[in-house]
């Protein structure tokens, strides 16, 4: 009878315990999973983007993951944050946008050009079937290669280098993302691009926009979609 009470006992405890172990932590699970459906609602959809496909990827991405830790509680504000090597990872509404305009079916391979986080290579991988994606800054390519490891993505696939030079050995892509600004369009981007394919990138420096691009039989169909601020895209093919 004794040890049945104090079975009891010790069982209560331990979920008084528990329940304020979980209360104390502001960085819970359950926490970081509230932050992001309300992301996903006040700054994905009230915005208007629509693609299921897209919502459900920013549902499921972990963005405090890919966050410094001393930032890891402003992971779903409404902005950019600084990521350090003077980069940021970019803010969840243009993620999500950049994303949607890339008009994703379920099959592509997809290269993205500017790794920094992994973040947009994440939301990317949970939608396509490969991700290959290109960081200049070595311990950044370094660090998303582990995140993304660790956080179990079979198919993203990251190297440092120069985007400007894309990634040969597994061209041609069905989509680009470049999340750096360069003042054109990389040649050598469009040849790794396939005929049908679509390049989502910012053009410009002091000024910029976003534009899709979609490669024809004949060259380029350039479209202007909004005004963006990213950080510039250096490397070789800068003069
Ligand atoms: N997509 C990132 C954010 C991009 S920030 C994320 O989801 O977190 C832009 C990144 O582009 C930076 O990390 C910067 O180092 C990188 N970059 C700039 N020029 C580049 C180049 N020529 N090739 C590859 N990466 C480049």
């Amino acid at each position: 009878m004794n040890r049945l009470v104090l079975g009891i006992f010790l069982a209560c405890l331990i979920i008084v315990m528990m329940f304020f172990s979980y209360n104390k932590n502001p960085s819970s699970q359950g926490n970081f999973a509230q932050k992001r459906e309300s992301m996903v609602q006040d700054q994905i959809i009230r915005r208007g983007i629509t693609d299921p496909r897209v919502l459900a990827a920013l549902r499921r991405v972990e963005r405090h993951e890919f966050v410094p830790a001393e930032a890891r509680d402003i992971a779903y504000a409404d902005h950019p944050l600084s990521i350090g090597y003077e980069q940021t990872i970019s803010q969840p509404y243009i993620v999500a946008y950049m994303t949607q305009a890339a008009q994703l079916g379920g099959e592509e391979k997809v290269l993205e050009i500017g790794t920094g986080s992994g973040y947009q290579a994440a939301v990317l991988a949970e939608i396509v079937k490969e991700v290959y994606t290109v960081e200049i800054v070595e311990p950044l390519a370094q660090s998303a290669r582990e995140r993304v490891k660790q956080l179990g993505y079979k198919n993203i696939f990251v190297k440092h280098g120069d985007g400007y030079r894309g990634w040969k050995e597994h061209a041609p892509f069905d989509v680009i993302i470049v999340t750096a600004a360069p003042d054109e369009v990389p040649e050598e981007l469009v040849r790794q691009l396939k005929v049908g394919g679509r390049m989502v990138i910012p053009l410009g420096s002091v000024y910029q926009e976003l534009y899709v691009i979609r490669k024809t039989d004949t060259g380029m169909e350039k479209q202007s979609l909004l005004p963006v601020r990213f950080v510039p895209m250096v490397g070789e093919g800068k003069e």
